[in-house]
């Protein structure tokens, strides 16, 4: 059976009149699911006792719940822990910006990349998240916002466990559904896909010229270090990546946000900021310097150099900013929760 979320409301209408229902029924389903947040077709009041019967047979709802909530007090971050159908965890979290909430959701169940400094790959991937799924995590939290915070969910980024782009139909699926339906209406402008680099799909997200941002995770100015923190830069070198970036910026006239993590003895010091000046000069983007979160299972540190590395990204016209910190009180760090329920279970059952 079809999940419901899975259809723009175009599809939907088609969807139900080929099942003799009228195609108005459509948007009445889309108000119940996206503005009222229900999920059953019982509780759709204004639709026949016969649509009803007939909507049963053709669509399902995804059945995802909340299995652990987090809230950091200080910050006002809330993290998801999210038990779906087939008993898998996902990560969700709500983060409060300036500019409004913002929803970081996860497009993978576990990941294939392997970054060596990421708690996410330490779990390879089982499975792709599905179009529902995604828009599941969506309407979790844009009713936790209204509920709980009293304002709208208004940003997203896809930057939780897994590699979006190695999930591309359903992601490109998602953002079609998102930004038509009414309840949900998130501008594509405020969405930002985050990749680790897969060089084809960059360039094919470009030519959608869909609106949705681009976040490159560069993490390194140089092949021989993404080679050692990067498996996938074997793959796709850095010359690659700024290639397809560089497509992506002219297909797109789009500003790119590169994200750097700061690891300590890493790739923290002058001269590699000196080395990633050079290789983004001129081109339309920003670098997010992003503190490193420690993760247990690995010898990777933060590194105290944030200010100093700005500071010579700024000195060679090099646009940055440092990443505020969000969630450090409830293991903010991709995956971290999810490892502990995994772990939590495999423990339970010993
Ligand atoms: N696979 C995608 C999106 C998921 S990861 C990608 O690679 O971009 C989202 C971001 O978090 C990436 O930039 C990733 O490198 C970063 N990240 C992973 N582990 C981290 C950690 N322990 N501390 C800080 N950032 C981390």
């Amino acid at each position: 059976m079809n999940s419901i979320y899975s259809f723009t409301l175009q599809e939907l209408k088609k969807e139900l009149t080929k099942n003799n229902i009228k195609a108005f029924v459509a948007e009445q389903i889309f108000d119940w699911i996206y503005s009222k947040h229900v999920d059953s077709f019982d509780e759709m009041k204004n639709i026949s006792k016969e649509n009803i019967e007939k909507l049963k047979q053709l669509f399902s709802f995804e059945n995802m719940v909340v299995d652990k909530l987090q809230v950091d007090k200080h910050d006002g971050t809330v993290k998801f822990l999210l038990k779906l159908e087939d008993g898998n965890f996902i990560e969700t979290v709500i983060m409060k910006f300036n500019y409004g909430y913002s929803v970081c959701v996860t497009s993978q169940i576990g990941c294939n990349m392997a970054c060596k400094f990421c708690a996410s790959g330490l779990i390879r991937k089982k499975r792709n998240i599905t179009v529902g799924e995604f828009i599941k995590q969506f309407i979790i939290a844009k009713e936790y916002v209204e509920k709980n915070f009293n304002d709208k969910l208004t940003h997203m980024v896809v930057m939780g466990i897994g590699e979006p782009f190695d999930n591309f139909e359903n992601l490109i699926q998602f953002f079609e559904v998102i930004k038509q339906q009414k309840g949900l209406c998130i501008s594509p402008r405020k969405i930002t896909v985050s990749t680790c680099g897969l060089v084809e799909k960059i360039k094919e997200f470009a030519d959608l010229k869909n609106q949705v941002n681009l976040a490159i995770s560069l993490h390194a100015p140089n092949n021989e270090i993404r080679n050692k923190i990067m498996p996938i830069n074997k793959v796709y070198s850095l010359d690659k990546v700024i290639e397809a970036m560089d497509y992506y910026i002219k297909v797109t006239k789009r500003r790119v946000t590169i994200e750097y993590i700061l690891i300590k003895d890493v790739n923290d010091s002058d001269e590699n900021a000196v080395e990633l000046a050079k290789l983004l000069k001129g081109k339309l983007c920003y670098v997010n310097l992003i503190p490193y979160n420690k993760v247990v299972e690995n010898n990777y540190f933060r590194s105290v150099r944030g200010k100093q590395f700005f500071d010579v990204l700024k000195k060679n016209n090099i646009q940055a900013t440092i990443r505020l910190e969000r969630g450090s009180s409830i293991d903010a760090a991709c995956g971290q929760l999810r490892i502990k329920k995994i772990l939590e279970l495999r423990n339970a059952k010993v």
